[in-house]
């Protein structure tokens, strides 16, 4: 892909849409990250905004957050800005502090992807790149697309703005080059592919076909998190879909496959639709929140099929095996256990020879019933028994009682060092 690397007259020239040309505008964009791009501008250096940013922007959606390119050294951003950290080893980035915790990430051109972890060698400079090599080192063409704070243009290097228009997930180079030097950009193709509501292009989708099992060549923490990442912006069920499509329901959760050949995907899209309704209203779930409806129909299914005895056991024996591929983290998994669960319970209240007292008095009981509003509300009696339980839990925990004064915050540790918002 660097092959022209060294020769000028090789590099792509971009296309550039000049601010008339397109429908970015700077009202829309964070202020805060505003204020990083003139300031690096004013001391001569090329600033872009970049990556996802831009994408969602040019599509008339709101940002999850806005990253910056820039021709700058991590060394010279410092000095730019007093509230920045540098943080990375392989690749140094800039961490720019602002009111509220906000962070503004800003890093310079490179040229290759250094997205392996942490573990690597202490970066050289000879990863930064100019600002085309930092485009063609980007996984897809709709995320390779910069906006230029000296003339407010947007400048594409890869075709994204066409693919854009078209609704298509194309990678930048050979698909079979990309996904080998990276994995993880498979479910980064499905993770943008159900968010934007776009087509995979063609050969990425047969590849992923080909080479799904791959994805254990990628580091397994970061196939945690590409899950979280595509089933909490309120497309898990179309995430989950484009999943079983390719196979990689099979390969990153075998069991469930066997179920879903057994019974029906929809079981699964189903859940991940309600849990995705919740998402849009109340904002991105927790990650725990997720895999338990994710396993809530496989643990229903093995549920059915058992004598119901042990029910904490019956959860541990079907989840832990599904966890440990993936590495979802012990207290996690506690979580998701102990509120898959409590599902038997809360679905027998009227049968039920247990006391719907005891399970209210349990410290999880304020996650199981978050879990069963979402798996019960497909049917009219769940509905009813959502209410039953609401009634039996009383008024509003949220609601404290009066003339309780409020329990003193124990100190923990120092305060982190204070570093001053610039304006
Ligand atoms: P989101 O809106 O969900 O944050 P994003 O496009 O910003 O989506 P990020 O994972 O935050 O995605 O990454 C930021 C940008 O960095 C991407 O748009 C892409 O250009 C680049 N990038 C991230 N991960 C990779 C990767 N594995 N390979 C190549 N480029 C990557
Ligand atoms: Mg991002």
């Amino acid at each position: 892909m660097h092959s022209n690397q060294d020769n000028p007259a090789a590099h792509p020239k971009p296309s550039i849409v000049s601010r008339s040309g397109h429908t970015i505008s700077r009202s829309n964009i964070d202020p805060d990250a505003l204020k990083v791009l003139y300031r690096l501008n004013r001391h001569g250096h090329i600033a872009y905004l970049v990556g996802g940013g831009v994408r969602d922007l040019l599509l008339g959606k709101k940002p999850k957050d806005f990253d910056i390119s820039t021709s700058a050294h991590p060394n010279e951003i410092k000095k730019i800005f007093g509230n920045c950290r540098l943080i990375g080893r392989r690749f140094r980035l800039a961490h720019i502090y602002f009111r509220g915790g906000k962070i503004i990430e800003v890093s310079t051109f490179r040229t290759i992807s250094v997205f392996n972890g942490e573990d690597g060698p202490v970066t050289s400079d000879n990863t930064f790149g100019t600002p085309w090599e930092d485009a063609f080192r980007r996984d897809f063409t709709v995320n390779a697309l910069f906006y230029n704070i000296s003339d407010f243009s947007v400048i594409d290097y890869v075709s994204g703005l066409q693919d854009l228009k078209h609704g298509l997930i194309r990678c930048i180079g050979e698909p079979e080059v990309r996904f080998r030097e990276d994995p993880i950009r498979m479910l980064r193709g499905v993770r943008f592919s159900a968010l934007l509501d776009f087509d995979l292009d063609a050969e990425s989708d047969r590849l992923i076909r080909e080479i799904k099992d791959e994805i254990w060549e990628g580091a397994t923490p970061r196939i945690l998190e590409e899950i979280i990442r595509m089933m909490a912006r309120g497309t898990a069920a179309r995430a989950f879909t484009r999943l079983n499509e390719l196979g990689l329901i099979a390969t990153l959760f075998p069991e469930i496959d066997q179920h879903i050949r057994m019974e029906s995907a929809d079981l699964y899209t189903d859940t991940l639709a309600r849990l995705d309704k919740r998402s849009h209203i109340q904002g991105p779930p927790e990650p725990w929140l997720i895999f338990a409806c994710l396993f809530y129909p496989y643990f229903d299914f093995i549920y059915r099929g058992s004598s119901g005895d042990d029910l904490v056991k019956l959860a541990r024996d079907t989840i832990s095996p599904v966890c440990q591929r993936i590495q979802v983290p012990r207290r996690m998994q506690d979580i998701i256990r102990q509120t898959l669960a409590a599902q038997v319970r809360l679905f027998g209240l009227r049968g039920s020879r247990f006391k719907p007292r005891t399970i209210l008095r349990k410290a999880y009981f304020q996650d199981a019933f978050t879990l069963f509003e979402i798996v019960a509300s497909s049917s009219n009696e769940g509905r009813e028994l959502i209410s039953e339980w609401s009634n039996l839990q009383g008024p509003s925990p949220t609601k404290k009682p009066a003339g309780r004064r409020p329990r003193r915050r124990k100190k923990r540790g120092p305060k982190p060092p204070a570093i001053a918002p610039i304006r």
